[in-house]
C-alpha cells in the first residue's frame, strides 16, 4: 500500500507540471529573500564561475567550437549585419585596439620599409594615387589645425629661411633628404604655428613623429632601434 495514492495516478508529465507549479508558488512567496540571497552571493558565485572556467578551459573551448562550427554561416552573416549597422562602434573599437598595438605596428612597418624601401615607396605611391580623397582630407585637417593653432603663422619667407638654416639636413636624423615642415610641439597637442616651433624634417621622421610630443617620440625611437 502506497502512502501517496494520489501520486500514483499522475502521469510523468502531470507530476512535472505539479512540481513546477509548486516551485513557482514557492518562488512567488519568497521572491524577495531569494533575490536578496542571490545578490549577496554574487561575488562568491562569480568567483566560483571563474574557477570553473579555469579548470574546464579546454572543455569549454571545444564545446564552443562545436556550436560555432554548426552555426558558422549564420553567425558570420549576423556579425556582418551588426557591423554594417554599427559602423561607428566598429571603427572606435578598431581605433582602441590599434592604439594598444601602435608602437609595435609602427616598429614593424619601419622594419619592413627599411628592408624593402623601393618596393614600399612604389606601393605607397600607388596607394596615394588611388586614395586622392585621403590626401585631400589630410590637407584639410592640417589647414584647420593651423588656423586654430596659436602663434603668428609662418610666412613663405620664414619657411625658406628655416630651410636654408637646415643646410638640407633633417633636424632629427641628420640625413640629407627632401625636407618638410615639422611642428616641434605638434599642433594637435596645442603647439603654436610659428617659426620658433618649426624645424625642417625628412618625411620619414615627420610622419613617424606624427602627433607625439618630441620626447615621447625620441624615447620610442630608442626603444624600437634596440629591438
Ligand atoms: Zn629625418
Amino acid at each position: 500500500m502506497s502512502r501517496h495514492p494520489i501520486e500514483l495516478r499522475l502521469s510523468e508529465e502531470e507530476k512535472r507540471e505539479h512540481r513546477l507549479a509548486t516551485q513557482r508558488r514557492y518562488y512567488r512567496r519568497h521572491q524577495e529573500e531569494i533575490v536578496a540571497k542571490r545578490v549577496a552571493n554574487r561575488p562568491a558565485k562569480r568567483e566560483q564561475d571563474r574557477l570553473y572556467r579555469l579548470a574546464h578551459l579546454e572543455e569549454i573551448r571545444a564545446r564552443r567550437a562545436v556550436v560555432y562550427a554548426a552555426h558558422r554561416a549564420e553567425r558570420v552573416a549576423r556579425s556582418a549585419k551588426w557591423a554594417r549597422a554599427n559602423r561607428e562602434r566598429v571603427r572606435a573599437s578598431g581605433r582602441r585596439s590599434y592604439a594598444k598595438r601602435r608602437e609595435y605596428e609602427l616598429a614593424r612597418r619601419r622594419r619592413r620599409y627599411l628592408a624593402n624601401t623601393e618596393h614600399e615607396q612604389r606601393r605607397n605611391q600607388r596607394w596615394r594615387k588611388t586614395h586622392l580623397e585621403h590626401a585631400r582630407a589630410h590637407r584639410a585637417r592640417r589647414r584647420a589645425l593651423q588656423l586654430q593653432a596659436g602663434g603668428r603663422g609662418i610666412s613663405p619667407e620664414e619657411w625658406r629661411q628655416v630651410l636654408r638654416d637646415s643646410l638640407g639636413i633633417c633636424a632629427y636624423c641628420g640625413r640629407r633628404r627632401k625636407l618638410t615642415l615639422d611642428h616641434i610641439d605638434p599642433l594637435a597637442l596645442g603647439g603654436r604655428h610659428d617659426v620658433e616651433n618649426a624645424v625642417a624634417a625628412c618625411t620619414t621622421c615627420n610622419s613617424s613623429k606624427h602627433n607625439a610630443p618630441l620626447i615621447v617620440w625620441l624615447a620610442r625611437l630608442r626603444r624600437t632601434a634596440r629591438r
